[in-house]
Formats: structure tokens, sequence, C-alpha cells
């Protein structure tokens, strides 16, 4: 029995770490299922255990556009904290000669930038940079329109369900069998049997055994077909990840998410969350969003040209979130009402952190401009 619980142990601890990234800076991780996701702001995540779900990776935008330039000074940030630029630089359009992209990061005219998100790819940057104006400034405001599509995202797990719901079911199958296999060898099930029926159930478990590794290429094959399906841009390395599940059973229970890998457009994590998250996630990341927009901190040493883009940028996102805003009913004014005082001496507070002051400090330590609070709680 021992040498079955080591089996099991390596094969649920395998299957435990499957999908678990670590990347290098926080990202929102969404773990779904169907219409509905869970949203994690982090740097340790993991996938959904269940083989029906999904998984997309959201990244806040690095940098802030405008028809003056670009510049690496986030905008309209959901993350916190929000990440900032060790050094904010911003570049004219007619200043930029090449991109390219290094270790993860986008530079230009050969100098680090920002990292590379996907949002935009070095060389639409400069492609932007060699248009004409009258036709850049247009392109510009689309693109941040095309960041900003909760539609489009549904419509992408649709299909993603639709073309991987084979995988899927061996999944299931493969996972159902093989909790109810473990359960009955850790549990030592066969003592609490009759002799007859242990006997039987030991002559059966090579069948079992088999027909596991049979569900388990099915779902590989059936996921392979999908993937040919699921064309992603760029570079494709779920191929390569499908061959390694297909030696390893436990990394082959989350086929979904593997096809998805990439699948899902990098877009606004605001877009996202209007499109899978519950209200009260909405609600948290539209305040952090627009709290951003509106009290921007950090840039007080940028460069004249930075702050002109990212007040541009500023200026075209708030417009562009106001109906997708409106359509979820999340108003505005109802996000940033003044909250209560937590205690009788709190007598301001800032309305970016929520943090709560009791001293007359004219502004909170990141430089927002405090304001009164509502009345202490009796
Ligand atoms: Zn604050």
């Amino acid at each position: 029995m021992s040498e079955w619980a080591s089996v099991l142990l390596v094969f649920w601890a395998l299957w435990l770490a499957d999908g678990i990234k670590l990347p290098p800076a926080a990202r929102f991780n969404l773990t779904g299922r169907g219409r509905r996701a869970r949203l994690v702001f982090g740097r340790l995540l993991a996938p959904g255990w269940s083989p029906t779900g999904w998984r997309a990776l959201a990244d806040d935008m690095p940098f802030a556009l405008s028809p003056a330039g670009i510049c690496n000074r986030p905008v309209g940030s959901a993350g916190r904290p929000a990440e900032a630029p060790a050094r904010a630089t911003a570049w004219a359009w007619g200043d930029i000669r090449e991109t390219g992209v290094q270790g993860g990061w986008i530079t230009i005219n050969g100098a680090r930038f920002c990292r590379d998100t996907g949002h935009l790819r070095a060389s639409q940057i400069l492609g932007l940079a060699r248009m004409p104006e009258p036709v850049r400034t247009p392109r510009i405001s689309w693109w941040i329109a095309r960041w900003l599509r909760p539609a489009h995202l549904r419509r992408r797990t649709r299909a993603l369900a639709g073309r991987t719901l084979v995988p899927v079911v061996f999944n299931g199958v493969f996972l159902a069998l093989a909790v109810v296999l473990s359960a009955y060898l850790l549990a030592d099930g066969a003592s609490r049997l009759a002799p007859r029926q242990a006997e039987m159930i030991a002559r059966l478990l090579p069948l079992v055994l088999g027909y596991l590794g049979l569900v388990h290429l099915a779902a590989v094959v059936t996921a392979w077909r999908a993937l040919r399906r699921l064309k992603v841009p760029g570079e494709d390395k779920r191929g390569l990840a499908l061959f390694s599940a297909a030696l390893l059973p436990p990394q082959a229970l989350r086929l979904r998410a593997l096809a998805g890998d990439g699948w899902f457009p990098a877009q606004h994590p605001l877009a996202y969350a209007l499109a899978f998250a519950g209200k009260r996630e909405r609600e948290d990341l539209a305040f952090q969003v627009l709290g951003d927009l509106r009290w921007p901190i950090g840039e007080a040493g940028d460069p004249p040209l930075a702050k002109t883009v990212a007040a541009w940028h500023r200026a075209e996102l708030t417009k562009r979130l106001d109906p997708l805003l409106a359509a979820a009913d999340l108003d505005e004014a109802k996000l940033f009402v003044a909250p209560r005082a937590d205690g009788p001496a709190s007598c301001r507070y800032c309305p970016r952190c929520r943090s709560q002051f009791t001293s007359e400090t004219a502004r909170c330590p990141h430089g927002v401009e405090l304001r009164a609070t509502g009345r202490a709680a009796d």
C-alpha cells in the first residue's frame, strides 16, 4: 500500500502545482467558469481546480499615449500598489527610430521603456511613430477603445468553451476516476470489504489504470485538435505545454486553461472585471481605476512631455470608460462617497486610498489632497 501512497502523493502534488505562475510583477489572474470569474491581483497565481475552468491573465497598461508621444507613466491603473516606472521617460513620436523587445521589456531607441504586456507590441509602437499625424491621432483613440471591450472578452470565453468541450469531458472523467481510486487506495478500502470483493477489485485495478490511460490519450489528442482551431497571435507556447502534459497526466487535467493561454487579448483589467467579475469586485476595480485617473500620484518629477502625454491619455480613457461604467450600473458619485469616520478623532480621509487621518494635515503621504469624513458612527 505504501508504494501506492507515494505514487498518488506525487500525482496530486503535480496536479496542485500545475499552472502556478510566479511572474516578475503582480498581475491580475482570472479563474473562471462559464460567465463568472474570480479576480486576484498578485505575484503567486494559481489556476482553478475544475477542468471546466478557464483562465486569463491581465496587466495594467504600462504606458500612456497621446498625439504628442508615448510615456512609461501608467494611467488609470487598477492594481494596488499601482506599478510606477523607476524613472519616467517620454518620447515624441518624431524621435522614435527603433523599437525592440529585450528580456520582457520594450526598448525604444535602445533604452528600456516599459514591460512588454501585449497591449502594444514593439513593432506597433514603431508603426504609430511612422504614421503621418492625421492618421496617428485617430489610431491612438482606436487603440484606447480596443483595450476596453468586455463584450469581446465574453465572446472569446464562449468560443474557448465551445472548442474545448470534448477534452474537458475527458478531463472530468479522468479526474473523477482518479479521486475515487485515490480514496479507495489511501483509505485502504480493501480491508473494509469482504475478501471476495476486495480480490475482484484488485483484479479490476489494471483494467481501470488502462482505461485512465486511454482517457488521458483521448483528452490530449482532442485538446491538440482544439489548439489548431484556437489560433493565438505571437509565439504559441501551448504546443510544448501540451506535449509535456501528454507525458505527465496530472498536468493534463486543466486542458481548457492550457488552450486559453494567449487566447485572451491584452485589455484593460477593468474590461475583464466588467466582463466577468461580481458586483463587489467591479466596484473595487472601478474605484481604483477612477481614483488613479482623478488623483494620480508620483508624477511630480516627470519630464513635461510625460505629463502632457499622461494627461491626454487620462482624459481619453475617462471619456471611453463613462459609457461602460454607466452600462454596468456603476455610479462614480456612489463609488467616491465620503466614508464614515472610523473613530471619534478621525476627521479627514484620502479619496484615493481611503486612509483616514486624525490631524488637519492637508495631504496624505502620497500627496493626495484630503477631504472631510462623514459623521462618525454612533
Ligand atoms: Zn492616499
